[in-house]
């Protein structure tokens, strides 16, 4: 399987992909080394997923250039994402020992009783591009923590990473039949789905998520769902400094090219600030360095999949035949590698797709709104649920804004961010069953009830 750095679209390297032969080899060796490791204690589990996050931050540069060669991300972000999976588990591993820790909730007269957490068994994560190492990070260690083999599938277009992860886990101290990357795309994808594991815990789009879920809910087994969104953000009339909203709100639809999952995907404002935040919007997105993701100060690298530039071209096509205007950007830059202009859209609408369907790229649609209500009522006009932001200089008027949100996370002058601490978690097309924080960490177990009489 070739590996393509998508700045240039030539060829890094190949691998050799995974078949049924060498995955059912893996899954035999992960149901032997599973045993050993969920008796292995806790705690020596905990020292060495500490270990990896040394790892992997010691090994920061390296690994940052690798995944900036073959997904595009700018250097720097590479480098932040690192630093963000090494910060989760950190977190992760401080509180395994209490979410895993067996409860007694009866323990008076004759009958005592406690729930034990027991780990699911092999578990298999197949994964995204986008933030490899958050996103892998969110299940593959807890998972690890509580007693499971993982068979890892990398997305094909992360590989390189997915086997960067597998190295310093295993330099680490986990085993090798406990943790081990499944190579390939969809192909190898189907050969796990065909297999008869403990769960699956998938990242990626809608499509291969439902996909996924109709595979897995045949087998009876656990299924973890965390999948793309259509994230709004409004913008209302109470700000201190709208120039200062623009640039945070912007930098939560462009980071990363637009390529996250929590990335600002539309945005509503009031009308009477409307006019000064577009202006100081598009400013701001006119700003943004282009360039190659090696080079320093790139804030805009490559889109990772070849294709994306055309499908976010017919997005403004759709868009202005039905009256939309173009504030800056709107089509591929010439060249090599896939690039596409950071755009903005306004007189936007719901009849566009790129106002309805996940864009995951540097394009925002931006609309005009009279009031909380109307601003409520579009923001949930959406099959997806995965965050939604509010704006705002009153916390009680964002608060009222956010319990009627219909999304999983919602922010309040913040957006596009992740907390370890938190349930991150779907609702509808943007998936089910949460990772992260206490919740995140008990999914990879399945708990046992004893009723204990003397
Ligand atoms: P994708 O659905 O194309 O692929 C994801 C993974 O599924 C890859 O590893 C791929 O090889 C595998 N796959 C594809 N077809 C398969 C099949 N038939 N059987 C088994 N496996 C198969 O998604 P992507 O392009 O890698 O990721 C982008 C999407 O992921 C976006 O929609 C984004 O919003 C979403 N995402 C969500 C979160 C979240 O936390 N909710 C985080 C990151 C990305």
């Amino acid at each position: 399987m070739n590996i393509i750095n998508p700045a240039t679209n030539a060829v890094i390297t190949s691998v050799i992909a995974d078949d049924q032969q060498t995955i059912d080899a893996k899954i035999a060796t992960a149901k032997v080394g599973q045993k050993s490791w969920a008796a292995t204690p806790l705690n020596s589990r905990i020292l060495i997923l500490q270990k990896f996050g040394t790892l992997l931050q010691t090994h920061i540069n390296n690994s940052a250039e690798i995944l900036s060669s073959e997904v595009g991300k700018p250097l720097q972000q590479s480098k932040n994402e690192i630093n963000g999976a090494v910060a989760r588990i950190e977190w992760l591993t401080a509180n395994a020992a209490a979410a895993f820790a067996e409860e007694w909730v009866v323990e008076s007269g004759s009958t005592r009783e406690k729930i034990a957490y027991e780990p699911l068994g092999i578990v298999c994560n197949i994964s995204a591009w986008n933030y490899p190492y958050l996103v892998g990070t969110n299940v593959f260690v807890p998972a690890l923590l509580a007693g499971n083999a993982v068979l890892y599938k990398p997305s094909e277009l992360a590989t390189l990473t997915g086997l960067e992860i597998q190295k310093y886990l295993h330099q680490a101290g986990v085993p090798e039949a406990v943790f081990q990357c499944v190579i390939g795309a969809k192909e190898a994808g189907e050969i796990l789905l065909n297999a008869d594991l403990d769960g699956y815990f998938f990242t990626g789009s809608y499509k291969t998520g439902k996909y996924i879920y109709e595979r897995v809910s045949k087998k009876m087994k656990p299924c973890g769902l965390e999948l793309g969104g259509k994230d709004p953000l409004y913008v209302t009339d109470d700000l201190d400094d709208v120039t200062k909203v623009a640039a945070n709100t912007a930098d939560g639809a462009f980071y990363n090219n637009g390529q996250s999952c929590c990335s600002v995907e539309r945005i509503y404002v009031h009308e009477k600030v409307y006019d000064a935040y577009v202006t100081a919007f598009v400013a701001e997105v006119k700003s943004y360095q282009i360039g190659t993701p090696m080079q320093e100060n790139t804030y805009i690298g490559a889109l990772t999949r070849k294709e994306h530039p055309a499908f976010l071209s017919a997005q403004v096509k759709d868009a202005l035949s039905k009256g939309a205007t173009l504030q800056c950007g709107g089509k591929s830059i010439a060249g090599d590698g896939n690039y596409f202009e950071p755009t903005v859209l306004v007189n936007v609408d719901h009849t566009m797709e790129v106002m309805m369907e996940e864009s995951f790229g540097p394009i925002i649609g931006i609309m005009k709104v009279k009031d909380d209500a109307q601003a409520l009522e579009l923001m949930n006009d959406t099959h997806y649920g995965l965050t939604a932001a509010v704006f705002c200089r009153d916390e009680l008027r964002a608060l009222g804004l956010q319990q009627q949100l219909n999304a999983g996370t919602v922010y309040w002058n913040c957006c596009d961010r992740v907390s370890a601490a938190l349930p991150w978690s779907g609702r509808n097309h943007s998936g089910f069953g949460s990772t992260l924080s206490k919740v995140g960490l008990r999914v990879f177990t399945q708990p046992k009830a004893y009723h204990l009489r003397s």
